[in-house]
C-alpha cells in the first residue's frame, strides 16, 4: 500500500502568530493519521516557531526556496546550512513561480538541488509545462527537459532522495486541476524517465506528487491513480480544514484501494 506525501506551501502568506495558530489546528487534526507523510513549507520567518511546536508530531518542515551556496555575499538570500539549523527536512526547488517571477532557469535549479543534497536536505523538485506549452503538445517534451536538466550529474543514489513534484502551471493557484487521467498520464511518464536513466528499483522508489488546485474534492481521485503518491498543495493549505480533510481523503482512498 503507497503511503500518501501531502506537503503545504504556504507561499508568502502567514504572520509568525497566524503559522502557529494553523500549525496547532492541523496538528490537531491529523494527530491520529500515522500512514502519511506530512510536510509544511512556511515562509522562512515561521520556520523557528514551527520547528518548536512540530517537536513531538510525525508532521516534518521544508522550507520554499533556497541559494546553492552555503554561506555568501547573497544579499537576502538563505543557504542549506541556515535551512538545516532552522529545522527543515525539506526544500521546495525549481516552483514556476520562482522561475517565472525570478528567472530562475534549470541550471540554477540544478545547482540548488545538488547543494540540498550534499546537506541532507530533500528537495520537493517542481516541473511542469504552461498552457501554451500544451495547447502546442510540448508538455513531454518540456518535462523532459526540466527532468533531465535539473537533475544532471545526480547520481542514483541521490535520486531515490529526490521528491518529484509535477505541477502544470496552468493548474497552479487558478481553480483548474489537471484530470487525474492527465496527471496519471504525465506521471507515468516521468516514472519511465527515471526508470530509463536510473533503473526499475530507483523509479518505484521515487514519490511523484501532483501540484495544481488540489482540493478536498479532488484529491481522492488523484490518489486512486497508480503514479500519483501524493499532492503539494497551495492555496488549500492556507486553511486547516482544507488541508487536513486533503490528509484524510487521501489516507482513506489508498485503503479503500488497497482492501480492492
Ligand atoms: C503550488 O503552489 O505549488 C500549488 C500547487 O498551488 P495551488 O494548490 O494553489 O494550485
Amino acid at each position: 500500500m503507497k503511503r500518501p506525501f501531502i506537503a503545504g506551501n504556504w507561499k508568502m502568506f502567514k504572520t509568525c502568530p497566524e503559522a502557529l495558530n494553523l500549525v496547532q489546528t492541523i496538528k490537531a487534526g491529523v494527530y491520529k493519521t500515522t500512514d502519511c507523510q506530512i510536510v509544511l513549507c512556511p515562509p522562512y520567518t515561521a520556520l523557528g516557531a514551527l520547528h518548536a511546536i512540530l517537536q513531538d508530531s510525525s508532521i516534518e518542515l521544508g522550507a520554499q526556496n533556497m541559494h546553492p551556496e552555503t554561506e555568501g555575499a547573497f544579499t537576502g538570500e538563505i543557504s542549506p546550512v541556515m535551512l538545516k539549523d532552522a529545522g527543515c527536512r525539506y526544500v521546495i526547488l525549481g516552483h514556476s513561480e520562482r522561475r517565472q517571477f525570478f528567472q530562475e532557469t534549470d541550471t540554477f535549479v540544478n545547482e540548488k538541488v545538488k547543494t540540498a543534497l550534499k546537506y541532507s536536505l530533500i528537495p520537493i523538485l517542481c516541473i511542469g509545462e504552461t498552457l501554451d506549452q500544451r495547447n502546442a503538445r510540448q508538455q513531454f517534451e518540456v518535462v523532459k527537459a526540466q527532468f533531465e536538466q535539473s537533475l544532471k550529474d545526480i547520481t542514483k543514489e541521490d535520486i531515490a532522495r529526490v521528491v518529484l513534484a509535477y505541477e502544470p502551471v496552468w493548474a497552479i493557484g487558478t481553480g483548474k486541476t489537471a484530470t487525474p487521467e492527465q496527471a496519471e498520464q504525465m506521471h507515468s511518464y516521468i516514472r519511465r524517465l527515471i526508470k530509463e536513466q536510473f533503473g526499475d528499483d530507483t523509479a518505484s522508489r521515487v514519490s511523484i506528487l501532483y501540484g495544481g488546485s488540489v482540493k478536498p474534492d479532488n484529491i481522492g481521485e488523484l490518489m486512486k491513480k497508480p503514479n500519483v503518491d501524493g499532492a503539494l498543495v497551495g492555496g488549500a493549505s492556507l486553511k486547516a480544514e482544507s488541508f487536513v480533510q486533503i490528509v484524510l481523503n487521501a489516507c482513506a482512498c489508498v485503503e479503500a484501494e488497497a482492501r480492492k
